[in-house]
């Protein structure tokens, strides 16, 4: 142990207790693999959320980042830098084309200011889905369903209508002419993986161009390569799109990109950051996009994807198999996700369930095929010691 008093016991006195105690105290990490105070090593099926896309301690993205920070750090939005022109280029061109970029800190804030500029039509009315997540601030809050979430927070901004997921009637319905935006993710994250039907996405397309709403994509999950795909939405285009967490690899960043007009709609004074932008972390999210091409990332997701969901998908306790690439949710057979997660953290797995049946893999792109060996040999045992604990 690092300290004569345990962490849980630090982190109780120390810090507020908005995410319940801390399973672990981690301490390293390298490639897909993790190490916590007392020596345990972990295989990473978390990767920070959907995050560190190049593992932990990727020599590239450890490179750019010493290198920038050791010539300029940070300037403010008075100024730009090399690492912001030449990231914002690259995910304008990751998009197709034809964008433009305002940089955050984290995927709400880029939400936040995709919500700000959706306020800019002279519109105010805004349809999301049942089970959508776009983060904790008070906008994007707003634009988030569960009720756990929103109600101690209310009133919050704006007139939000909620339909169901992947139903395009439902949101054709709901969309008008007094609809700023349609926002949605293309691949439900924290409601445990859910796909939309084939055709979703290009429907929501359609209504919004029938009524003039913007359509805004949250890739702060799906994006930057994690199903296989630099985007989720690949071949639909939305009028505005966000990213954050495997953008930078771990590295805190968002980004709201708007096409065409839309890009158009935040002039001078509408909104701002101080830190956003910042070629540290700009540096970060270009060592990631340049890594995942060199090592031929978005390939490997697919095939480790597919491994993975065959693999776990095969033991009868597993009743749905969802996902792409290595955005994968897993639904059980009866609620034990926690103790899936902790019977799996017992033998050296970090695991999520996002519900109390679902369990989320959202591992580093760079995961090895040892990595995945190890959690299809561990699996069945993982399931009878949680079904086991759970009876
Ligand atoms: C995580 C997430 C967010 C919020 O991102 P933060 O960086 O936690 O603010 C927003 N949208 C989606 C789809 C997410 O998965």
């Amino acid at each position: 142990m690092s300290s004569p008093v345990g962490f849980a016991e630090r982190y109780a006195g120390s810090l507020m207790n908005t995410f319940g105690p801390p399973k672990l105290e981690l301490v390293r990490g390298e490639g897909a693999r993790v190490w916590d105070a007392d020596g345990n090593e972990y295989v990473d099926y978390l990767a920070g959320i959907a995050v560190n896309a190049l593992g932990h301690a990727h020599p590239a993205l450890v490179e750019a980042v010493t290198a920038q920070l050791q010539t300029l750090g940070h300037v403010s939005n008075f100024f730009t830098t090399g690492p912001q022109l030449e990231l914002a280029e690259a995910l304008v061109e990751i998009a197709g084309g034809g964008a433009r970029v305002f940089f955050t800190n984290s995927g709400t804030e880029a939400n936040e200011a995709a919500f700000k500029l959706s306020r800019r039509t002279g519109r105010t009315h805004v349809v999301a889905t049942e089970g959508g997540f776009h983060g904790r601030t008070m906008g994007a809050l707003a634009l988030t369903s569960k009720e756990a979430y929103r109600t101690p927070f209310e009133p919050l901004p704006g007139e939000v209508t909620f339909v169901p997921y992947g139903d395009a009637d439902a949101l054709a319905a709901a969309v008008t002419d007094r609809t700023a935006a349609v926002v949605l993710e293309p691949i439900q994250g924290e409601a445990g993986v859910v796909v939309p039907p084939a055709g979703y996405l290009a429907a929501a397309r359609r209504t919004a161009d029938e009524t003039g709403a913007l359509l805004w994509f949250d890739e702060v999950q799906t994006g930057m390569g994690r199903t296989g795909r630099w985007l989720a939405s690949e071949g639909v285009r939305p009028d505005v799109l966000t990213l954050a967490k495997g953008l930078a690899g771990g590295f805190p960043i968002g980004a709201c990109l708007a096409f065409g007009a839309a890009a158009d709609l935040l002039q001078p004074g509408n909104h701002g950051t101080t830190f956003g932008g910042n070629p540290v972390a700009c540096a970060a999210g270009l060592a990631v996009i340049r890594t995942i091409e060199q090592e031929g990332l978005l390939d490997r997701a697919t095939v480790l994807g597919r491994r993975l969901r065959d693999g776990l998908g095969a033991d009868d306790r597993v009743t749905e198999v969802r996902g792409e690439g290595l955005l994968i949710g897993l639904d059980l057979s009866s609620e034990v996700s926690a103790e899936v997660v902790a019977a799996a953290l017992r033998r050296g797995f970090i695991l999520n369930n996002p519900t109390p049946r679902r369990i989320r893999l959202v591992p580093p792109l760079v995961l090895a095929d040892a990595d995945v060996d190890a959690l299809l040999a561990a699996w069945p045992g993982i399931l009878d010691d949680a079904m086991e604990g759970a009876a």
